[in-house]
C-alpha cells in the first residue's frame, strides 16, 4: 500500500458552491478509516495545479468563476499531465462541464474547456434545480446515486464517455442520464457533496487510486441516504 494519498482540490476560490469540499473531506476520512494517510492540496486559481496526486477533485461554480477556473486550468497543464499519468477525478457541475470540449457562458457564448471528457455543455432552457435520484450503470454495481443539483448547463455525451446513471427524479445532463464515466473520471451534476450522499462512489475513487478496500461504518452515511432517498423517491425508495 502507498505511503500517503495525494487528494487535489482545485480552486476553492473559484469553484466550490454547495459544499463540494466536503467531498475532498470525506474521500480524506474514508482513506484514514483504511489506515492511509492522506493530505489534501488545497489548489488556489493563483496556483500551479501539481502534477503528482492521486484524485483531483473540482467542483461547481457560477458562470462568471466557471469561465476563469477554465481559462487558468487551460494554461496551467497541471490537471491534463496528471489524468495523462493515470490519476483519478471527480468533477461536479461547473467542473464537470470544464472537463468537456465546450460549455455555455453567462450569455451562452461557447467557451472551450479542457477535453479530458467526450462531452459538451451548453445553455439549457430553464434551470435545473432540485434533488436528484439516478440509478448507477450496473457494470459499476453502485446503490442508487443521491444528490441536489442546480444549474443552466445540458450536457452531452459523446462516444468516448459512459452515461454514469439514469435520472429517476430530476435533470442531470438533460436526456435522461446523469453525469458520465470514462477511465478514472467521473463527472456529475450532484452537489450534496456527492460523496457525503454517496459514500460508495467515494470508495469507487480511493480504490481506483489505492486498491481493493476493507469494508467501514456507513451508518452515519446510510442515515443520510435513507433520510434523502425516502424524501425523494417515498415509496420507491
Ligand atoms: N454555471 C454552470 C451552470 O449553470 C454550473 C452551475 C454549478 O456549478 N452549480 O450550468
Amino acid at each position: 500500500m502507498q505511503s500517503e494519498l495525494s487528494i487535489v482540490w482545485i480552486y476553492p476560490d473559484l469553484l466550490s458552491t454547495y459544499g463540494d469540499q466536503g467531498n475532498a473531506l470525506v474521500l480524506e476520512q474514508r482513506a484514514r478509516a483504511r489506515g492511509v494517510p492522506t493530505r489534501i492540496h488545497h489548489v488556489r486559481s493563483s496556483d500551479p495545479v501539481p502534477q503528482q496526486g492521486d484524485i483531483y477533485l473540482i467542483g461547481g461554480g457560477e458562470d462568471r468563476p466557471q469561465i476563469l477556473g477554465a481559462e487558468r486550468l487551460r494554461k496551467d497543464g497541471g490537471l491534463q499531465s496528471a489524468i495523462a499519468r493515470g490519476a483519478a477525478m471527480l468533477a461536479v457541475c461547473a467542473g464537470y462541464q470544464i472537463m468537456g470540449s465546450v460549455f455555455g457562458g453567462e450569455e451562452g457564448q461557447p467557451v472551450p474547456g479542457l477535453e479530458l471528457l467526450d462531452i459538451s455543455s451548453s445553455r439549457g432552457e430553464r434551470r435545473a434545480v432540485g434533488e436528484l435520484a439516478a440509478e448507477v450503470d450496473p457494470a459499476l454495481r453502485l446503490p442508487t446515486l443521491t444528490g441536489f443539483e442546480n444549474h443552466m448547463g445540458v450536457t452531452r455525451l459523446g462516444p468516448g464517455v459512459r452515461p454514469l446513471s439514469r435520472t429517476i427524479v430530476g435533470t442531470g445532463n438533460g436526456d435522461g442520464t446523469e453525469g458520465c464515466v470514462a477511465g478514472k473520471i467521473i463527472g456529475t451534476y450532484l452537489h450534496g457533496p456527492a460523496l457525503a450522499r454517496n459514500p460508495a462512489l467515494a470508495d469507487l475513487l480511493l480504490s481506483w487510486a489505492i486498491g481493493p478496500l476493507p469494508p467501514v461504518n456507513d451508518e452515519w452515511y446510510q442515515r443520510l441516504r435513507d433520510e434523502r432517498l425516502s424524501a425523494v423517491l417515498g415509496d420507491q425508495a
